[in-house]
């Protein structure tokens, strides 16, 4: 069991299911809203249990971003036309027992730092 919550705590989330795709995502939107890189996994819909006040952005037609409107955690990424949902690893509490398979979004990544820890890189 994963369980995590916002930096206020007035958002929980926790799940049963073994997360899938852990990344660390490079792209403009997560640099804009994480304030830099932002790692996750996803799980079904179904099988992520969320409680407290989600604010939902849609930064594209493609998808939503849920986050805290007090304390501004970016915790979930949910894109329409798929039955997963997103949530941060920097947002579980304790250890997570996930390691990052994949680096996205790469050609969008920061000048001010290098990825060098031998993980796959995807430019989008
Ligand atoms: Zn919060
Ligand atoms: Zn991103």
């Amino acid at each position: 069991m994963l369980k995590g919550s916002c930096l206020c705590g007035d958002i929980q989330f926790e799940t049963a299911a073994e997360p899938q795709g852990p990344s660390m995502c490079h792209c403009s939107q997560c640099r804009k809203q994480a304030g830099g890189i932002w790692a996750s996994a996803h799980v079904d819909d179904n099988d992520l249990t969320i409680s407290g006040p989600v604010t939902w952005y849609a930064a594209s037609p493609l998808a939503k971003r849920g986050s805290c409107a007090r304390c501004g955690s970016y915790l979930f990424w949910k894109g329409n036309d798929e039955d997963t949902i997103s949530f941060a690893l920097g947002a579980v509490d304790g250890d997570t027992g996930i390691k990052v398979a994949k680096h996205i979004f790469v050609a969008s990544k920061g000048d001010y730092y290098d990825i060098a820890d031998g993980v796959p890189q995807e430019e989008e």
